[in-house]
């Protein structure tokens, strides 16, 4: 299937100068969203993964799907104040800023295995710091999974060391 004709591009959004790639049609067409996340999780399947690590809120629905197709649990990294436990937390760099993701301190034991799943590869550094709770909670990061990268964006770099895989490619 070619997925990439069902991503729409919004032009300026969320600001001026960014094409916001829109996976809403792709979620809402239910061939293209199963063979979005079968492809994915397929390349999983033999890796023994406990947990799918996705951040709020694209994150949480593909995650969601594919944790779901492995057989592993689901955890979500979210913005401040949203989880109600007690938290780890990651900064990472914004265009002016920066911002923070939180996660459980129990949601992953040392030793696990995780799958960390994202809409969008952009600068990577979302990615980067949802690598960086895992690695803080003991965890093994198995895979950084992309729906799309903007290689352009080169956010590759940011997650040397990992094995980085995208879908559908910018
Ligand atoms: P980054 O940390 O720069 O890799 O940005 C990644 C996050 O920002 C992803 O979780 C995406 O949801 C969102 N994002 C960044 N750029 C775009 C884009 N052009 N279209 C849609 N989402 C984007």
């Amino acid at each position: 299937m070619d997925l990439k004709k069902i991503i729409r591009d919004i032009p300026d959004f969320p600001k001026k100068g960014i094409i916001f790639k829109d996976i809403t049609p792709l979620l809402q067409d239910p061939a293209s969203f199963k063979c979005a996340i079968d492809t994915i999780a397929s390349r999983y399947e033999n890796d023994s993964v406990d947990i799918v690590l996705g951040a709020e809120a694209r994150g949480f629905i593909l995650g969601g799907a594919i944790a779901y197709r492995l057989n592993a649990g689901f955890v979500p990294a979210r913005k401040p104040g949203k989880l109600p436990h007690h938290v780890t937390k990651a900064e990472y760099a914004l265009e002016y800023g920066v911002d923070t993701l939180e996660m459980h301190q129990d949601a992953i034991k040392p030793g696990e295995k995780v799958l960390i799943v994202d809409d969008v590869l952009a600068t990577g550094g979302t990615a980067s710091a949802k690598v960086n709770l895992v690695e803080k909670l003991g965890g093994e990061v198995v895979g950084v999974a992309f729906l799309i990268e903007l290689t352009f964006l080169e956010g590759r770099k940011k997650l040397d060391n990992h094995n980085i895989f995208s879908l559908i490619q910018y």
